[in-house]
């Protein structure tokens, strides 16, 4: 808690008519992302970084009826919270926002998606513990960037490659694999979390939301190829 800042102040980090605002775009975006099945049963969860600062969803909250006043706001380099609700616990998944927040992404976004839990399955019993999800020649890999610092998007004849780590009990204890993994995999935009889900980032809100709908697309698609005995790739 940052005592001494003045409480109005802190209190405005929440408050605004703007409805890109990060305390007011995380609610828009978690109630759709509930919609979609995403964020069911209060997992997953949704951060913006804005200049020096991140907006964080509180944990064990229902994602599809948060307030603005449920945020958590962080301060980026001091990794202190300027302000915490006082009826709320910090999200689990902080520190895992916070890992792609130093690799330049200004969103993250965590989904329980049914997809995502069945590919990371169809991976290991296929390709096994070690392999990444890897999926070419599908129009919607156009919508996921080349890399961090390169220029543009995958093109169709380009590979899809997600790595997946293994669950934790705890889902902080993911951090150290999902940085792990970041660093094997400098260009991937998104790490999938076997048996649990997906975390997927991007440069801006706009991106990591588009690059999570295509991600999810692909997923969705990769499971209802394999029904088919199709192969994800030649
Ligand atoms: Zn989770």
């Amino acid at each position: 808690m940052a005592s001494s800042s003045n409480p109005d102040d802190v209190e405005a980090l929440v408050r605004s008519d703007d409805p890109e605002h990060p305390a007011n775009h995380i609610c828009t975006l978690c109630a759709k992302f509930y919609s979609l099945g995403w964020v069911t049963g209060t997992g997953g969860g949704t951060s913006i970084k804005h200049g020096d600062k991140i907006w964080i969803a509180p944990s064990g909250v229902q994602k599809e009826l948060m307030k603005p006043t449920d945020m958590f706001v962080m301060d980026f380099k001091t990794k202190e919270y300027i302000r915490r609700p006082e009826t709320h616990k910090p999200s689990a998944c902080t520190p895992l926002f916070y890992a792609a927040f130093t690799r330049g992404a200004g969103c993250c976004i965590h989904t329980h998606s049914q997809w995502a839990v069945l590919v990371t399955l169809l991976v290991e019993r296929d390709f096994g513990s070690d392999a990444c999800f890897e999926i070419e020649e599908i129009e919607q890999i156009k919508g996921i960037p080349k890399g961090r610092g390169k220029t543009g998007n995958l093109g169709y004849y380009d590979r899809l490659i997600i790595p997946i780590i293994e669950n934790t009990a705890r889902e902080e204890d993911l951090t150290g694999s999902l940085e792990e993994a970041m660093e094997r995999w400098p260009d991937a935009y998104a790490v999938l979390v076997r048996r649990h889900g997906i975390y997927v980032w991007g440069d801006n809100v706009h991106k990591a939301k588009t690059q999570c709908e295509s991600i999810d697309y692909i997923l969705q698609l990769a499971v209802e190829m394999k029904k088919l005995g199709l192969p994800w790739a030649k």
